[in-house]
């Protein structure tokens, strides 16, 4: 994804100290690909970089900012709750509203684990589900992301099979994962009948997302639901990005399919580092009998937990989503108007508030279609995009906040069809 760096002086400067100290100049891989101009500061739906542009956010953080930047009732509560101290080596009341609040507002899982990381999350969700069932392997599926640990990370090699998506990892440790196409129910129905005494889960992102935004077929978590039941198989959804994203309760709530466990982040804390596993009471109690470790310094700090119960008050007092389905689903028409109006073949396909936009029009339902798609036109377009104001990276899944209004939706528009016109 290649933007104009000529005009960003301050950016430069930047970039240029950070390499001499930072691999990359950046602290986590995935920002290699993103926007490269640096950020002053971040305002409601607004980016301010430092050489003054002035962007219209549609990264989010990669996904946590769905209150807008700087949310004021975060904000504060953040504050007033760390003022008192913000790590006891012992428990506090904030820990025990913030999982009984987060319980709540999801409707049906028992128990919660809060962490610090969608990362760890999935960790302890796996080992958890292999410790009650007594066995080690895990199902999971092409394009899904579940963390950058070398269990769960994967890559497709040269002959589509799914291999170690990093130098360093040591390959052993993928041995206990099958990779499977999503969407497609007689596989999983075929590798469950075979492995039934070896699969301890099947983890996946009940909507796919981070590859691009592609649901579930009709029916098909329904099925995945009765197989893992059948075979004695921990499902795990990983919300981390639809939790808090797409409703309150999520993609359990859309579907109406409730897994065993599941795992949240990003939304859940308006823009603080947390994240959480839940579950029933029969798997969670397993952490609290002392057989499951499940550890961490940061674990439940009084600033995640102050955090997570203002974003989610406000999520549960305020019910932003249907104005944010609104506003999403206004820029997904708008985006595809002005692209039409270019003679461009425009794909923006998704949710309105985490869509994909790419080149094509494959019927897509999996991550195997969604390479059919000119995934690379999109990314230099992202570059331009950036160049005018628009801050979306390259993969081409763009996030939607509460505060994305009329003049967020006008700027874009106006600044889409600019750089249409001077990208063509
Ligand atoms: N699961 C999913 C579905 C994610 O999207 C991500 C992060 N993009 C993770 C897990 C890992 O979360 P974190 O980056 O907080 O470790």
């Amino acid at each position: 994804m290649d933007s104009d760096r000529s005009n960003h002086p301050h950016s430069g400067e930047l970039h240029r100290r950070a390499n001499q100290r930072v691999p990359g100049g950046v602290h986590s891989n995935i920002r290699l690909v993103g926007p490269q101009a640096y950020v002053s500061e971040g305002r409601g739906a607004w980016l301010y970089g430092v050489d003054g542009e002035e962007y219209v956010d549609y990264l989010l953080g990669q996904g946590p900012n769905f209150l807008g930047h700087a949310p004021t009732s975060v904000l504060d509560a953040v504050d007033e709750a760390s003022r008192k101290g913000t790590i006891y080596a012992g428990q506090h009341p904030l820990e025990v509203e913030a999982s009984e609040l987060l319980c709540e507002v999801l409707g049906w899982p028992d128990m919660v684990r809060f962490c610090v990381s969608g990362t760890e999350a999935v960790q302890a969700a796996l080992r958890l589900a292999r410790a009650v069932t007594g066995r080690t392997g895990v199902i999971s599926f092409e394009g899904h992301y579940h963390g950058w640990l070398d269990n769960v990370l994967a890559a497709p090699g040269p002959d589509g099979s799914w291999r170690a998506a990093s130098a360093g990892q040591v390959p052993g440790h993928l041995d206990d994962l099958t990779v499977l196409p999503w969407n497609d129910i007689d596989v999983l129905a075929e590798v469950l009948r075979h492995g039934r005494d070896e699969i301890a889960a099947v983890i996946m992102e009940p909507i796919m997302i981070n590859s691009g935004v592609i649901e579930p077929i009709e029916g098909y978590l329904d099925k995945v639901r009765q197989l893992c039941s059948q075979y004695g198989v921990v499902l795990i959804f990983d919300e981390v990005i639809s939790g808090f994203r797409v409703g309150l309760d999520g993609a359990v709530g859309r579907y109406g399919v409730r897994p065993d466990l599941a795992t949240y982040g990003k939304a859940m804390a308006g823009g603080w580092p947390a994240a959480a596993l839940v579950g029933r009471r029969d798997l969670m109690e397993w952490f609290g009998s002392g057989t499951v470790n499940h550890s961490g310094t940061f674990n439940a700090s009084v600033m995640a937990t102050a955090a997570t119960i203002a974003s989610l008050t406000y999520l549960r007092n305020e019910s932003p989503y249907a104005g944010v389905e609104e506003y999403g689903t206004a820029l997904m028409d708008g985006l595809r108007e002005c692209a039409e109006s270019h003679g461009l073949p425009l794909r923006v396909a998704g949710l309105p508030a985490a869509f994909h936009v790419s080149f094509g029009d494959e019927g897509v339902t999996d991550y195997r279609s969604l390479q059919r798609l000119d995934l690379e036109r999109y990314q230099k377009l992202a570059g331009v995009l950036v160049d005018h104001g628009l801050w979306v990276a390259g993969r081409g899944v763009w996030y939607v906040s509460v505060c994305h209004g009329s003049e967020e939706l006008d700027a874009t528009l106006l600044r889409f069809a600019k750089a249409l016109n001077d990208w063509s």
